[in-house]
C-alpha cells in the first residue's frame, strides 16, 4: 500500500516534478499551487501526508502551517516543509510555525520519494523504500 498525499507548491516545474516522482512509486497525489488552495484541499480530503512549499503567493507555507495544525481534524497529519529556504534561522522558523519537517530543494529526483516516505508509517511508505 502507498499514501494519499497532497502537494502544495506555486512553482508549476516544482509542482510537476514531485507529483511524477510520488506517482512513480506509487503514491495517490493531490496538488494545489498556492496556500489556500491547499488548505481547502486539506480540509476536504483525507490525506495521509502533506507536503508544502514556503513562498506562495496569498497566504504563505508559514500561515498555511498555522491554520492546517489549528483544525482538530488536520493536525495530526504529518505537513513537512519542502523549501529552497535552507539557513539554521529558516529551519527553526518552519518548525515553530507548526510543520513536522523540513525537506530541501532543489528537489533530488534519486532521493526525494525516500526522504517524504521516512515521514510516513511503514506499511504506507511506497516501493522506493522497500528492500
Ligand atoms: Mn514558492
Amino acid at each position: 500500500m502507498a499514501a494519499s498525499i497532497l502537494v502544495v507548491e506555486d512553482n508549476p516545474q516544482n509542482l510537476k516534478l514531485m507529483v511524477y516522482l510520488l506517482e512513480s512509486f506509487g503514491h495517490t497525489v493531490e496538488s494545489a499551487l498556492d496556500g489556500l488552495s491547499g488548505l481547502d484541499a486539506a480540509m476536504r480530503g483525507n490525506h495521509d501526508l502533506v507536503l508544502s512549499d514556503i513562498l506562495m503567493p496569498g497566504i504563505d507555507g508559514y500561515e498555511l502551517a498555522r491554520r492546517f495544525k489549528a483544525e482538530e481534524r488536520l493536525k495530526s497529519i504529518p505537513l513537512i516543509a519542502v523549501t529552497a529556504l535552507a539557513m539554521v534561522g529558516d529551519r527553526d522558523r518552519v518548525l515553530s510555525a507548526g510543520f513536522d519537517g523540513y525537506l530541501s530543494k532543489p528537489i533530488d529526483p534519486s532521493k526525494f520519494v525516500v526522504e517524504v516516505d521516512a515521514f510516513l508509517p511503514d506499511d504506507l511508505r511506497s516501493r522506493a523504500s522497500r528492500k
